[in-house]
């Protein structure tokens, strides 16, 4: 294993500040350069959980495929191709990073890594954390929520050295790309952490756990089992993240947060991060925060940021009105989704035999192949990726030009999900949908 005092490579930046075209919102993501974002190659980090990725999808769909339940929703919601009517508002920030009262060198730091002005979540949700309030923040990926809760819990580290973070997550991607900003944004300074995820051994996370951690990354089930076993100690637990809260509880998680939690001493900071607040969300930030300030800057609707269509395709065709599309060099940056791992395997293999450079993800795969896939694609030596949803929650990947979705996402609220891969903040995007003719 190697070590893990993070000394990441620089990543270029050039990002533009923040803008949203929601009128009625506080603001939603930003645009990203197109070079950033590709440093998640975490070394040390794999596998999922128990109630990881590879979890029961319903059956694969868009192939007329044997009991596969049909969504409810309308089709006519996969058309927008007038995107961007709505009225155009720009978020202004109150900080800056160098206003926020952070350490003055670790502000510099941010600056350094091309971050410019705080994004909506950022702006509001840092000052509360540095003063010690717990937050729910409703904030999906792609507007700053990692760095949101990350930069004061970073400054926070380096006045009192001794404290440690716990930061839980759904899955292994998105475990290895919050350490993976962690690096970026503590790389002049020596911070440790451990990133503890299933599905890979367990002995390396075991001897990292032995040296202080200054953050701990983890999937719930994973790090639950190193509670279990003696190897995790939560008594020096001082924050506790739980990012993407909707996706862990969807995941099953629930009782092993719930385990997790209890362990940790009370007087801990918690900080609740979710697209979407169920009930069983509520009934964890009751059980568990203290008087928390919610922060919402959740784009309810993308709808309006990229441009939707639907391609009618016939059974015997529908390999060939795909690759037709691919044709189109404006496909610069695709990906396709598939209902299920298999065929979302098949289909990365037949577009590569047809002379489309594809790769795919999905929970078959294991973490050293995941995130090579990922690393081809965000390089762009594959322009197509092929996922299935769950594999995909959470990769960020800028200037994605097109989300395709071969096979009919399950509800409304997985499609929104999966064409937010493209249009990020002020970038454009545009989705088509399969659908029958
Ligand atoms: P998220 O998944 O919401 O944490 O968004 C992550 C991506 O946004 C990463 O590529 C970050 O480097 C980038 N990012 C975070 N904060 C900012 C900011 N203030 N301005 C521009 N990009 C940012």
């Amino acid at each position: 294993m190697s070590n893990d005092t993070h000394r990441p490579r620089r990543t270029s930046s050039g990002r533009r500040p923040f803008s949203s075209n929601q009128p009625h919102r506080s603001g939603g993501g930003f645009s990203r350069s197109p070079r950033s974002g590709n440093t998640s190659g975490s070394h040390r980090t794999g596998g999922h959980t128990s109630g990881g990725q590879s979890h029961g999808r319903r059956p694969a769909g868009g192939r007329g495929g044997g009991g596969r339940k049909l969504p409810t929703f309308d089709p006519s919601r996969f058309i927008n191709t007038n995107p961007r009517t709505a009225e155009k508002t720009v978020y202004e920030a109150k900080h800056r990073f160098t206003t926020f009262g952070l350490n003055d060198r670790f502000a510099r730091e941010i600056v350094a890594t091309g971050l410019e002005v705080p994004s909506p979540i950022q702006d509001q949700v840092i000052p509360l954390i540095l003063e010690g309030r717990d937050v729910v923040g409703l904030a999906e990926t792609g507007t700053g929520k990692t760095a949101a809760f990350l930069i004061p819990l970073i400054d926070k580290t380096l006045r009192e050295y001794d404290r440690q973070t716990l930061i839980l997550a759904p899955t292994r991607e998105l475990a290895a790309q919050i350490e993976a900003e962690l690096r970026k944004l503590t790389k002049e300074f020596r911070l440790y952490s451990a990133v503890c995820v299933g599905g890979v051994g367990i002995r390396g996370q075991i001897s990292n756990l032995r040296r202080k951690n200054h953050f701990v990354i983890a999937t719930p089930g994973r790090l639950l089992d190193l509670l279990e076993r003696g190897h995790f100690k939560p008594e020096g637990v001082r924050s506790v993240v739980l990012d993407e809260a909707d996706r862990m509880l969807d995941m099953g998680f629930i009782k092993d947060i719930r385990k997790i939690l209890q362990n940790t001493p009370k007087e801990r900071e918690t900080l609740l991060f979710s697209a979407t607040i169920t009930k069983e969300a509520e009934n964890l930030v009751k059980d568990f925060l203290r008087d928390p300030v919610t922060i919402s800057v959740k784009k309810k609707d993308v709808t309006d940021s990229i441009a939707q269509d639907v391609v009618r395709y016939s059974h015997h065709d529908k390999f060939e009105t795909l690759t037709k599309l691919l044709a189109d060099p404006s496909f610069s940056r695709t990906i396709i989704f598939g209902a299920m791992k298999h065929s979302v395997e098949k289909l990365s293999e037949e577009l590569t035999a047809h002379g489309i450079k594809a790769e795919s993800l999905h929970g078959n795969k294991s973490h050293g192949q995941r995130q090579r896939a990922l690393n081809a694609f965000k390089s762009g030596n594959a322009r197509v990726l092929v996922a299935t949803d769950v594999a995909a929650r959470g990769i960020h990947v800028d200037n994605v030009s097109h989300v395709i979705n071969y096979d009919l996402p399950n509800t409304f609220e997985d499609y929104v999900h999966r064409i937010g891969r493209t249009g990020r903040g002020n970038e454009r995007g545009s989705a088509l949908t399969f659908v029958p003719a």
